[in-house]
């Protein structure tokens, strides 16, 4: 594969604010944009007569609210009925509408009516950063790594990337946002010989709240475990800010705003300037003319107010730290460093609070946090195109699953293949087998999830592998295998040993995956429901292996010469009542399911008490009913 030539890119492509970064002679440069920013807005404005990008298009947003669009990754890769989507547009001015079950954002540009997917608005705003790129480097830029949160799924990632394509760059890799931030800071902060680091990366930024756990150690990234929050950022703190001034202007001046959507964005935008302000200041002016109704409106916030007005939202920061810490498996004490990264960690009773958590550690704030995500992903980038003048010579990164993954097995619980927050890419390989005699095709059902029963987990796929050789339940040696690349892509292959057949599945499927809100409500619901499942699990155990022993001792039976006709028969009308109780009986309990087996395992002990056996019947009788037993090859599949 010919690779494109030219500079390479990182960029951030974030909710609020995006930034674009490129390494080059050793050195990470964050190039700001022809206003002289170094961040600029995700905003696309749509006007009579031009399109607006950034900084131009968010300063007009006021006087043209319908017509703006921000916000396009939280469309980015979902469908119209997902409930993101209906949850958020109900605070948009701007109008989301359903194209055959796809979002798209309807609005008026040049006197007509136009819809766009949310990938052309990115790749709006990533063709903004990549002609900043060109006019800093005074060349096209072609190349790029972007960033996206962990927790995005397939389907937003695809998304992304086709954002990319149609901005005319090649996306090299989509990134993790904190591994690109991990990156940037084990360049200033771990190299080879210095050990491992534990960091935790605090990234606030405007939209979205999240918590990864990172392991440096010479020079190789893992990340250890991520929590968050998709709703929790600046715009949260703006809005209270929002509803703050709208209730005193109500006061003041006897006028209800909130409906006026010119209004409303004009005082936005002077509370986010604010919000900016107290983050160094105790207090901000807020000035506005004619806000409503020829009403000008003058007036100051404190810091004390503002972090009144939020303090819930900031105090929420801290449940996914103590999450994200208990799925690494660790204490505060045993993170080496703490990293900020985000436009909103600037606010000091963001950073108490994170301090506060830590028992009072110093936080780093070596990076800007800005542009930590656009600096590693610029790394990234020379790192894939060749120029490794930057960062350690093998980098190596590593992400986690967010769910266990595993298939189906008799009675429907699942057997785990690959672990909840295990590295990514990773290969798992574990050994199943068929439920009937003669089986000669076996159904796989792929699920994720932390149940141990797959109705409750999230189906992923199905796949078959057929023909099979004739052969006992439980003699086959199915092999299957998980494999997660490191874009994380899953394919499941499953291998019949003796034959050699092959089959497989790949989710890539566009809803197949879980976004993150699936996620999170997932694993809580495993949290809750875990000892309910633990005795239904247990119960199915038994039931299995009340049934397993019954079939292995008619199979040693039947098989046993050395057994007396009587006692023979005692035991296969044994097996036969008790596979007539099973088929009646699903649903008995566990107990019941245990006295069963020990009642047969009684029988068959007596059989061998019985004086009329001989010492080496019983053996051989007995290695054969072992022999029977140690032919279950692995896990049952239907
Ligand atoms: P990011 O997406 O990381 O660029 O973060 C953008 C968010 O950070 C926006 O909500 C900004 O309002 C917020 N932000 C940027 N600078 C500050 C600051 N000095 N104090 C408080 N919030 C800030």
């Amino acid at each position: 594969m010919s690779r494109a030539k030219g500079p390479a890119v990182g960029i951030d492509l974030g909710t609020t604010y995006s930034c674009v970064g490129l390494c080059q002679h050793g050195k990470v440069e964050i190039i700001a944009n022809d206003q002289g920013n170094r961040t600029t807005p995700s905003y696309v404005a749509f006007t009579d007569t031009a399109r607006l990008v950034g900084d131009p298009a968010k300063s007009q947003a006021a006087l043209n609210p319908q017509n703006t669009v921000f916000d396009a990754k939280r469309l980015i890769g979902r469908m119209f009925e997902d409930p993101v989507v209906q949850l958020d547009m109900r605070h948009w001015p701007f109008q989301v509408v359903s194209d055959n079950g796809t979002v798209k954002v309807r609005v008026s540009f040049k006197g007509k009516e136009k819809a766009f997917y949310p990938q052309e608005i990115s790749a709006i705003v990533l063709t903004k950063m990549k002609q900043t790129a060109e006019a800093y480097l005074g060349c096209p830029v072609t190349q790029a790594v972007i960033t996206v949160p962990a927790y995005f799924n397939d389907s937003q990632r695809r998304a992304t990337i086709d954002a990319g394509t149609i901005a005319g760059l090649h996306v090299l890799k989509i990134l993790n946002e904190p591994t690109a931030a991990a990156i940037a800071y084990g360049l200033e902060s771990s190299g080879p010989g210095e050990g491992k680091r534990d960091i935790l990366i605090f990234d606030l930024g405007g939209g979205t709240f999240d918590v990864s756990i990172l392991q440096v150690d010479d020079g190789i990234f893992e990340v250890k475990a991520t929590a968050g929050d998709t709703h929790l950022g600046g715009e949260d703190f703006d809005n209270r800010l929002v509803d703050h001034l709208a209730r005193e202007f109500r006061r003041k001046h006897k006028e209800d705003l909130s409906q006026d959507k010119k209004a409303m964005q004009r005082l936005r935008a002077a509370c986010e300037r604010a919000k900016r302000t107290l983050s160094s200041g105790t207090m901000a002016g807020i000035s506005i003319d004619s806000l409503y109704k020829g009403v000008d409106f003058h007036t100051t916030v404190t810091r004390a107010r503002f972090e009144d007005l939020c303090a819930d939202l900031f105090q929420a920061t801290l449940k996914p730290l103590g999450k994200a810490l208990q799925d690494a498996n660790m204490r505060q004490g045993q993170i080496h460093d703490i990293v900020l990264v985000g436009g909103s960690t600037r606010i000091p009773k963001v950073q108490m609070l994170l301090r506060e958590f830590f028992n009072g550690r110093e936080l780093s704030k070596n990076i800007n946090p800005d542009e930590a995500v656009a600096y590693g992903a610029a790394v990234q980038a020379a790192i894939l195109t060749g120029n490794r003048s930057q960062g350690p010579q093998n980098m190596l990164l590593l992400d986690v699953t967010p769910l266990s993954l595993g298939i189906d097995t008799v009675g429907g619980v699942m057997a785990t293949v690959v672990k909840r927050n295990s590295p990514v890419p990773t290969k798992e390989t574990m050994v199943f087998t068929t439920a009937e005699d003669d089986q000669d095709t076996v159904v796989f059902e792929v699920y994720e999830g932390e149940r141990p029963m797959c109705k409750n987990n999230h189906l992923l796929g199905t796949f078959l592998l057929s023909g099979l050789p004739p052969a006992l339940r439980g003699e086959p040696v199915l092999e299957v295998s998980f494999s997660i690349d490191a874009n994380n892509v899953l394919t499941v292959s499953a291998r019949d040993k003796d034959t050699g057949n092959t089959s497989q599945l790949t989710i890539t499927e566009t809803r197949g995956r879980l976004d993150r809100e699936e996620v999170e409500r997932m694993v809580r619901e495993a949290e809750e429901c875990r000892a309910q499942d633990v005795a239904q699990q247990e119960k199915i155990e038994a039931m299995n292996s009340l049934e397993s022993c019954t079939l292995h001792l008619k199979r040693a039976a039947e098989g046993g010469q050395a057994l007396d006709v009587r006692a023979k028969k005692r035991v296969l009308e044994m097996c036969q009542e008790t596979t007539s109780w099973l088929e009646g009986n699903p649903l008995a309990e566990k107990e019941e399911y245990e006295a069963r087996r020990r009642e047969l395992e009684d029988a068959w002990d007596s059989v061998f008490s019985n004086p009329s056996q001989g010492r080496g019947a019983e053996g051989e009788a007995r290695d054969e009913a072992e022999e029977a037993a140690g032919a279950q090859q692995g896990e049952e599949v239907g």
